[in-house]
């Protein structure tokens, strides 16, 4: 590609991850035409992404969800299991999908399989150009925004959404500031094949070093019961894990679960991703919205982060909905909007993951019978235990079309 190559789009998604993939799609079925630009990575060992009724309604509304589905496992039920040895025990917790009028709280899927497949249905989309490469500089104008390709060649755009993960350059660029924070966490991710079923139910372990979590995957041939398995462990005991065979690293897990899926082996490469937190400022600069892990990072408990990523993307779309994206204080106005509308939910899961991950690291009797009495009480309340469960899977607030119960079908046909 030379440095004269020159590029023009309505909309240009920067990273092309699950988040700006996801963006690319439903922009582009709201007519715009979109480049998105980033490696896509198919290769990420052990991760899954629970997606909740939300996001699934998202996916289904872009017509995306049927290349996915066959990938993915209900989530029925979700089972909490206090394994910190703590003197204010609580009894396992379990809460079905049922309860809230849900067939399932929604589908668990490996990463890799969500990402090839939203970048084969892009390629196949003409109003998205996926490039597989990098951007390295930014200009953002009141009159429109630009950016260069690695290696040569110009995009100019009339907006920029940022979703390239937490070292954003067009973050930096917009002049956003962001503060970050680490936790004594690595998280250990591996697929496992066991020899009993999981009934479509996720169990988390509570530990003193993190959660410890199996949810469900679909089975295949030869491996009927199959789990992703999130560990989190202190980066000295994620080297030691890392370093065992995986016929001793496997029957550590199975240890670790108490026996209860039977005999477990290694279904594939062991992951490992240092815990990290993430939060800004703002998310929003001149013609440009933050979307993902851009905007907020935290670690993996009650599977928020895509689930929350999606929201923004949901939200923005509606916010720009309708905009001639020539004319900046309309663009201006819209972007007010959606700095409103994504600062309650993305603060609350940001300090609500921090304040629950940090309670059970913490070594104190007065944390410990807070969080024993605080899931006690809300487990035990009817219409609390429901306000909780539908809190993780179809937040308050207002919905985003693209994530109501009957959103507007776009089918690729009508796009064409
Ligand atoms: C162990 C673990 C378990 C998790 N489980 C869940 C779960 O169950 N449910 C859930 O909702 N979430 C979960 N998450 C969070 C979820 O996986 C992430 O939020 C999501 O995968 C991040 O996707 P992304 O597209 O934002 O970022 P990434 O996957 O990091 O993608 C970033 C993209 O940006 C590109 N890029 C970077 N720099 C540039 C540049 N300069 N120019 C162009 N492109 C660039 C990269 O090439 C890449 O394509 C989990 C996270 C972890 C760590």
């Amino acid at each position: 590609m030379s440095e004269t190559e020159f590029y023009a789009c309505d909309v240009l998604v920067v990273g092309a991850g699950a988040a700006g993939l996801s963006a690319a799609h439903a922009f582009a079925a709201q007519g715009r035409s979109v480049i998105v630009v980033g490696k896509v990575e198919t290769h990420l060992a052990g991760r899954t992404v629970a997606l909740f009724e939300g996001s699934l309604r998202f996916f289904r509304a872009l017509g995306l969800w049927d290349a996915c589905e066959p990938h993915a496992a209900p989530m029925e039920g979700i089972r909490l299991i206090d394994d910190t040895g703590s003197l204010f025990p609580t009894a396992p917790k379990e809460f079905r999908s049922r309860e809230i009028d849900l067939d399932a709280f929604g589908q668990n899927i490996e990463n890799n399989a969500l990402v090839a497949e939203l970048a084969a249905a892009a390629r196949e989309n003409p109003a998205i150009t996926l490039i597989e490469g990098l951007l390295d500089t930014f200009e953002l104008n009141y009159s429109g925004a630009r950016a260069r390709l690695v290696g040569g060649g110009w995009i100019d755009a009339k907006f920029i959404v940022a979703g390239e993960g937490r070292n954003s350059q067009a973050r930096q660029i917009a002049g956003i500031t962001v503060k970050t924070w680490t936790y004594p966490q690595t998280a250990l991710t591996v697929l496992l094949k066991h020899e009993k079923p999981h009934h479509n139910i996720s169990t988390e372990w509570h530990k003193r070093s993190g959660p410890f979590t199996f949810v469900p995957l679909q089975g295949r041939e030869g491996a009927p019961h199959r789990s992703s398995m999130v560990w989190l462990v202190s980066p000295r005991e994620a080297v030691r894990l890392q370093a065992l065979y995986p016929e001793e690293l496997a029957g550590e897990i199975q240890d670790q679960s108490h026996d209860k899926f039977g005999h477990i082996e290694l279904d594939g490469p062991v992951g490992a991703f240092p815990m990290g937190a993430l939060k800004t400022d703002r998310v929003t600069g001149l013609r440009l919205a933050l979307i993902g892990e851009s905007a907020h990072l935290f670690p993996p408990i009650g599977a928020q982060g895509l689930n929350l990523t999606l929201r923004d993307v949901a939200n923005l779309v509606d916010c720009l909905e309708g905009l001639d994206l020539d004319e900046p204080d309309p663009i201006s106005r819209a972007l007010k909007r959606y700095e409103r509308d994504r600062a309650r939910d993305i603060g609350f899961r940001v300090n609500s993951i921090d304040v629950l991950n940090r309670s059970l690291l913490v070594h104190a009797l007065p944390v410990d019978f807070a969080r024993a009495f605080a899931l006690n009480f809300f487990s035990a309340v009817g219409p609390l235990r429901r306000a909780l469960m539908r809190e993780g899977v179809t937040p308050h607030g207002p919905t985003p079309k693209l994530m109501r119960e009957r959103p507007p079908v776009f089918s690729r046909a009508a796009r064409r």
